[in-house]
């Protein structure tokens, strides 16, 4: 389980309401696939976690997931900008 995935996990979704009314469960499969590199996943975030430039309740619990693939992408970068020699994912702690 990557580290994003694991605080997606960490998230109490049925108690957040959706920017489009439903319980905020059903944005886990989206956040998981822009997780996975679906560019196309973060657009149709709106609607859901952001209407316009207005953010909805289940943003913070969607931003946790977004920083943690940040911190991720950012920590393989610095690793290889250092010399290492293969990607590397970071040890997850609890
Ligand atoms: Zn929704």
């Amino acid at each position: 389980m990557s580290l994003a995935s694991r605080e997606l996990s960490r998230q109490d979704w049925d108690s957040v309401q959706c920017g489009c009314g439903k319980p905020a469960r059903h944005l886990v499969a989206l956040l998981e696939s822009a997780i996975d590199g679906n560019a196309g996943a973060l657009r149709a975030l709106d609607g859901h976690v952001f209407v316009q430039s207005i953010l909805m309740a289940p943003a913070p619990a969607a931003c946790a997931g977004v920083v943690a693939v940040m911190v991720v992408a950012l920590t393989t970068v610095m690793l290889l900008a250092a010399g290492a020699s293969r990607w590397f994912t970071p040890p997850i702690t609890a």
